[in-house]
């Protein structure tokens, strides 16, 4: 669908085939939304919060300026989170703790396709994790999911996760000014990852090894030419050994797969 069409099946709350029949045309009052929704647009708002909603593995999520909006090749991380668990014999009632959970894609989509996984959702943003709840509600999962206000681990209490799965900040803090127009309304603390951009993977590497279980994996996803020295810090630590690193659709390594290989207690 074109951005407009987009657009005008949001309004009239109809398909795109729709559009075309003559008993579709727009009332005065949906012709000033869409122009109001339009002008939003051409001045560079995204076109997920005009609508209100988008569509993340296969589920409708409510977004807002609340929250990031989800990315298509974070689908890429909930597929190899499903892998490890039915791939490798890990019982499929795993633990899981989704740091920085946002609008709560990673969590509620994991949520769907492993419905005996218990899983923690964590943000620092109060309002990010009110939407998400709001998401875990209208995706019927949210029972399945602990919603933690946290700074990283801080209010994380639980100590044997057998996953931990993260889409962190990580834009470097000094390219923040010349992010896309579009990107520049989204949280900024969804996207500062620090002077390198690499601050939360340190800190979720480094502290989270004592949240997981021997044995247990950290997934996260990672930004365009930062595989190498995230596996540094991996293997800095002497705790983990990289398992997996997965390339996305552009063939840039998006997902690192590390274990944890030592008893850390
Ligand atoms: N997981 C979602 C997704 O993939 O669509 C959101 C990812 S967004 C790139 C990063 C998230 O990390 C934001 O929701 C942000 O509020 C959260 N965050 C930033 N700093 C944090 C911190 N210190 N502790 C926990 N979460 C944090
Ligand atoms: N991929 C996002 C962007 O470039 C950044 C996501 C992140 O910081 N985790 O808009």
């Amino acid at each position: 669908m074109t951005e407009d069409e987009i657009l005008r099946t949001s309004i009239l709350n109809c398909e795109r085939s729709d559009l075309y029949l003559d008993r579709f045309p727009l009332s005065p009052e949906q012709s000033s939304d869409f122009i109001d929704k339009k002008t939003k647009r051409l001045e560079g708002f995204p076109l997920q919060y005009i609508i209100g909603e988008t569509e993340f593995f296969g589920l409708r999520f409510k977004v807002d300026e609340r929250a990031f909006i989800p990315r298509p090749e974070t689908e890429i991380l909930v597929e190899k989170t499903i892998e490890r668990v039915k791939g490798q014999g890990l019982s499929d009632k795993v633990m899981v703790l989704d740091i920085g959970t946002g609008s709560g894609a990673i969590a509620i989509a994991l949520a769907k396709s492993l419905p005996r996984a218990q899983i923690t959702a964590s943000d620092i943003s109060g309002g990010a994790l009110d939407l998400a709840r709001e998401n875990a509600k209208i995706n019927e999962v949210d029972n399945k999911i602990d919603f933690v206000r946290s700074d990283l681990f801080d209010n994380i209490s639980f100590k044997e996760y057998d996953l931990i799965v993260s889409n962190p900040p990580y834009i470097v803090s000094g390219d923040m000014d010349s992010l896309p127009r579009d990107v520049k309304h989204e949280p900024a603390i969804a996207l500062d990852g620090g002077n390198d951009g690499l601050d939360f993977y340190r800190g979720i590497i480094n502290r989270g090894k004592e949240f997981l279980k021997k044995g247990g994996f950290i997934l996260f996803e990672i930004g365009f030419g930062q595989s190498k020295k995230i596996k540094h810090i991996f293997a800095a630590t002497g705790w983990f050994d990289i398992v997996d690193a997965v390339k996305d659709y552009n063939d840039i390594e998006r997902v690192i797969v590390a274990r944890l290989i030592k008893e850390t207690r």
